[in-house]
C-alpha cells in the first residue's frame, strides 16, 4: 500500500469530478475510483446544463475525465469498498484488494432509485418511464402522460407536470384517494383520474404505449411519471460510521435517504467531505458540478491549514520533541509501506 494521494474522490459522476478538477487545479495529488454507473446513464441525453444542453451523459463524463486527467488527476475505473480513518488520514480499500492512502475524501457515489415494482416498468426507465419534469418533461410536451401514484405526493406530482401536457392521467393505483380540495384542483386542470391497482407497463418496440389495470383495461400513454425512492449509496460511508438519514419534503413526506452534510459538504466525520446526490438527493447535473467545486474548495482550504500548521511548528521548533516524534513516524511509516 504505498500509493498516497492529497485527496481520494470516490465516485467520479458530476460532483466527484468536479472536485478532481477543482483539486488538480489547486495542484493537489487527487486520485477518483468511479464505478462508471452515473445515475442518468438510462437517458440519452442531459438537459437544463447550461451551454450542454442536450449532450450525451457519457459525454459529459467523458470530458471531465480528460480535464481531471489534464491537470495530473488520475481517474481508475473500479468500486471503493471501504475506507478507514488511520494516521490522520484515511485507507481506502478497492474491490480486488487494492488499498490507497489519502490525506482527505471526497465521497460522491450518488444515490440509487428504487423503482416501483412493475413488469414492464424497469425496461422503459429514463426512455419513457421518467421522474423529472426539468430533465424530461419538454420532450414528452403535449404528449400523453400518465402519472402513477404511489405516495402522498402523486396529486403534487400531476399538477406539476400539468404544465408540460393537458393530456394528463392521475393513475391512483397504491396512492391515496385525493382530497375534495385536490379532485377540484385535478378537475380545474382537466386532469383525468384513474382509480384501480396498475399491474403493467405496456411497450411496443422501443416504446411505452399503455397502462394496464388490473381489471384488463389498459389505457393508452406515451410516457409514465413515476416517484423513485432516492436512495444514497453510502456503503462507503457507513463503513466510517457516517448513516443515511430520511429526507422529508416541506409537507413531511419521506422522499429517500441521503447522508447529511454542511453547506461545502463536511461530514461528521472530519476530513471526509461529501457532494451530489449522495447528500443532496434532488442535486441536478450542474449542482451535483457545484457542490463537487465547492467541497474541492473547501478540502483545499482544509489541507492549507494543515500545510500551514506543519510549517509553522517546524519552524519554531525543527527539532523539538513533537517534530522528531512526527519525522520517525513518517519514517517509520513509510518503511512498513515499503517506500
Ligand atoms: C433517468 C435520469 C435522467 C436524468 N436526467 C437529468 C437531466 O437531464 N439533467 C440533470 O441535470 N439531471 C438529470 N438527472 C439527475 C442526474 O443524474 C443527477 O443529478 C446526477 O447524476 C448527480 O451526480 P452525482 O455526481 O451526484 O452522481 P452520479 O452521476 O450518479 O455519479 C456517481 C458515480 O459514483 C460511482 N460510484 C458509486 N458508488 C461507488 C463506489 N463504491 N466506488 C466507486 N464509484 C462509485 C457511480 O458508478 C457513478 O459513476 C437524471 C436522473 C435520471 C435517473
Amino acid at each position: 500500500m504505498d500509493e498516497r494521494y492529497d485527496v481520494v474522490v470516490v465516485g467520479g459522476g458530476a460532483a466527484g469530478l468536479s472536485g478532481a478538477l477543482a483539486l488538480g487545479r489547486a495542484r493537489r495529488s487527487v486520485l477518483v475510483v468511479d464505478g462508471g454507473q452515473p445515475r442518468n446513464a438510462p437517458a440519452d441525453a442531459m438537459h437544463n446544463y447550461l451551454g450542454r444542453d442536450g449532450t450525451p451523459p457519457g459525454e459529459l463524463l467523458a470530458a471531465g475525465r480528460a480535464e481531471v486527467a489534464g491537470y495530473g488527476g488520475q481517474v481508475v475505473t473500479g468500486e471503493a469498498v471501504s475506507a478507514r480513518a488511520e494516521d490522520g488520514g484515511f485507507v481506502v480499500r478497492l474491490a480486488g484488494g487494492r488499498q490507497v492512502r489519502s490525506r482527505r475524501l471526497l465521497v460522491t457515489t450518488g444515490l440509487v432509485d428504487e423503482l416501483p415494482d412493475l413488469p414492464g416498468l424497469r425496461e422503459r426507465w429514463g426512455a419513457d418511464v421518467l421522474h423529472c419534469p426539468y430533465c424530461h418533461g419538454w420532450e414528452v410536451r403535449d404528449r400523453a402522460v400518465g402519472v402513477l401514484s404511489t405516495g402522498p405526493a402523486g396529486v403534487l406530482k400531476a399538477l406539476l407536470w400539468r404544465q408540460w401536457t393537458a393530456d394528463l392521467t392521475l393513475f391512483l393505483h397504491t396512492g391515496p384517494e385525493p382530497t375534495a380540495e385536490e379532485e377540484e384542483q385535478l378537475a380545474a386542470r382537466g386532469i383525468a383520474v384513474v382509480t384501480g391497482e396498475v399491474t403493467a407497463v405496456e411497450s411496443s418496440g422501443d416504446r411505452l404505449t399503455g397502462i394496464r389495470l388490473a381489471s384488463g383495461r389498459v389505457v393508452a400513454r406515451d410516457a409514465l411519471v413515476v416517484s423513485p425512492v432516492f436512495t444514497a449509496r453510502s456503503a462507503v460511508l457507513a463503513s466510517l460510521g457516517l448513516a443515511a438519514a430520511d429526507v422529508a419534503m416541506p409537507d413531511g413526506h419521506v422522499v429517500g435517504r441521503a447522508v447529511p452534510a454542511g453547506p461545502s459538504g463536511a461530514s461528521a466525520v472530519p476530513g471526509v467531505w461529501l457532494a451530489g446526490n449522495v447528500t443532496d438527493l434532488m442535486s441536478q447535473v450542474v449542482t451535483a458540478a457545484a457542490a463537487g467545486l465547492q467541497a474541492g474548495a473547501a478540502i483545499n482550504a482544509d489541507l492549507l491549514s494543515e500545510d500551514l500548521r506543519r510549517a509553522v511548528q517546524e519552524r519554531r521548533a525543527p527539532f523539538s520533541p513533537s517534530a522528531e516524534r512526527e519525522l520517525c513516524e513518517t519514517v517509520l511509516g513509510d518503511r512498513r509501506h515499503g517506500i
